[in-house]
């Protein structure tokens, strides 16, 4: 089958692990080049760099962090100046700051809202002036821009102990689907991707266990956990031109998680 997202350049926020490493190298097993941000060390970017060029893939690594707007304006002229416009932003670094709400600091309320929420605002931002700078290319794809948000079920599933997570979550559902509104006329499609469980470092102590991998299962009426290639496979699809009529949604890839399964025996 051909590439279906050749000649394009594609940005992905916290490329250097977990949802963020599968869609990078599931953009670029479809021949999009692209650019796996970090925000601190190095390594795991360069480890998914590594892996796609020995796919015989093009990649770089770009450090910034997403909540600051000079890191952020900085990594967008780096990409203008080595491949001279971007397609595709898969905006997808995300932190957890759990505590129970009565104990839940400014702190981890403020850290978790400026990476999950104000690093979406900035990075679409930054997408949508250039896409609109460069103009339509329908030659290389039928939209002139494509913004993919990584957003979770607990865009619409309320999550207890996680209040500030999940108000980041509900935040960029209204975020994308405004953003989408607003851009749509200039041919930009906006959307967002809401993952269930997926097996990466930030969910660890919920699946490394048998005993907790059981308990999540219950809320998966699909009966597995995902991969991060289930989410990659979701992001290459938004991308590319087969998805050409589709903005404003969430595509939820959860195994059923936001289908109440709590019901299903509930009869
Ligand atoms: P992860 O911890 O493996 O990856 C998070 C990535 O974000 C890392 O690469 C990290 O370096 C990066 N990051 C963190 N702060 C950053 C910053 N300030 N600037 C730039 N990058 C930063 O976790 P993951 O599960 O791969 O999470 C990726 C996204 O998927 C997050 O938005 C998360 O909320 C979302 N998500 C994950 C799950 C799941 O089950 N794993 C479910 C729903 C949604």
């Amino acid at each position: 089958a051909p590439q279906r997202l050749q000649h394009q350049i594609a940005l992905v926020t916290g490329g250097s692990s977990g949802i963020g490493a599968g869609v990078c190298l599931a953009l670029a097993a479809e021949g999009a080049t692209v650019v796996v941000n970090y925000s601190h060390s190095p390594e795991g970017a360069e480890e998914t760099v590594g892996e796609i060029e020995k796919a015989g893939g093009k990649a770089i690594a770009l450090k910034a962090d997403v909540s600051k707007e000079d890191d952020v304006l900085r990594m967008f002229s780096q990409i203008r100046e080595q491949f001279g416009t971007l397609h595709i932003l898969v905006s997808n670094a995300g932190i957890q700051e759990d505590a129970p709400f009565l104990d839940m600091t400014l702190e981890q309320w403020q850290k978790v809202l400026d990476v999950n929420l104000t690093g979406q605002f900035l990075c679409a931002r930054e997408a949508a002036r250039e896409f609109m700078r460069r103009g339509p290319q329908p030659e290389i794809s039928k939209a002139t821009g494509k913004i993919i948000c990584m957003s979770s079920v607990h865009e619409v599933i309320p999550w207890a102990g996680h209040v500030n997570y999940a108000t980041s979550k509900g935040g960029i559902m209204l975020l994308m689907k405004s953003m989408a509104q607003e851009l749509a006329p200039h041919k930009i499609r906006v959307n967002s991707i809401g993952p269930g469980a997926i097996k990466t470092p930030i969910n660890n102590e919920a699946w490394e266990t048998p005993e907790a991998a059981k308990k999540l299962l219950e809320l998966i009426p699909y009966g597995r956990i995902g991969e991060p290639d289930d989410i990659g496979k979701v992001a290459v699809w938004l991308a590319s031109d087969e998805a050409d009529y589709i903005t404003g949604v969430t595509l939820f890839a959860d195994g059923g998680m936001t289908l109440y399964p709590g019901f299903a025996s509930n009869g």
